[in-house]
């Protein structure tokens, strides 16, 4: 019926999706590429926690490909809007951090493909797709907001040892909500 990328959330980046613009503006050099990919799958997997979605790995190579691996739910209307919350979030956490929407969207391209498989297998039209993205964004930058400390730790851990199983992104992410929203006296 479908196959196999449809069991996660997973996507991969081979280099010559974005060679051109690394070519042009040589803005990502190695270092920088580890550390805007690690943002990106620290705000998927960041948010899954928060979603309630369990996260079974997150990995993150410099050069080739990453990926957020989370269980996956079926298409419904009722898992809608938090699959593209969880869709955009990479994107969303990358332009927080670069502050740039075109660096954002290097690696976003998997995510955006998705999204519009989604909303084909629901047979949703494209003004209610757009009323569905406006929404989603915005709840989705709120989350982004609320969990950058979470983010930024997550993403600290995957550049330094690209991957990061479930339980340890929850363990992370935790403890970063508990040092933000209860600060030690
Ligand atoms: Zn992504």
């Amino acid at each position: 019926m479908q196959n196999d990328t449809n069991d996660f959330l997973l996507h991969l980046f081979p280099e010559s999706e974005s060679s051109n613009e690394r070519a042009s503006e040589n803005i990502l050099a190695d270092d920088n590429t580890r550390a805007l990919l690690s943002i990106h799958e620290a705000g998927h997997s960041a948010i899954a926690i928060h979603l309630n979605r369990r996260v079974i790995e997150v990995v993150v190579y410099a050069s080739n490909s990453s990926y957020t691996q989370t269980e996956r739910i079926p298409p419904s209307f009722e898992m809608l809007h938090n699959e593209l919350i969880l869709l955009l979030a990479g994107f969303e956490a990358a332009f927080k951090y670069t502050g740039d929407a075109s660096k954002a969207s290097i690696h976003a391209g998997i995510d955006n493909v998705r999204i519009r498989d989604l909303f084909a297998d629901l047979s949703i039209s494209e003004a209610e797709q757009e009323t569905w993205l406006e929404k989603a964004r915005a709840d989705c930058r709120t989350l982004v907001d609320r969990y950058w400390s979470a983010i930024e730790a997550v993403a600290a851990i995957l550049v330094k040892n690209y991957r990061m199983n479930g339980t340890d992104v929850e363990k992370t992410v935790s403890s970063a909500r508990v040092t933000k929203t209860n600060p030690e006296r």
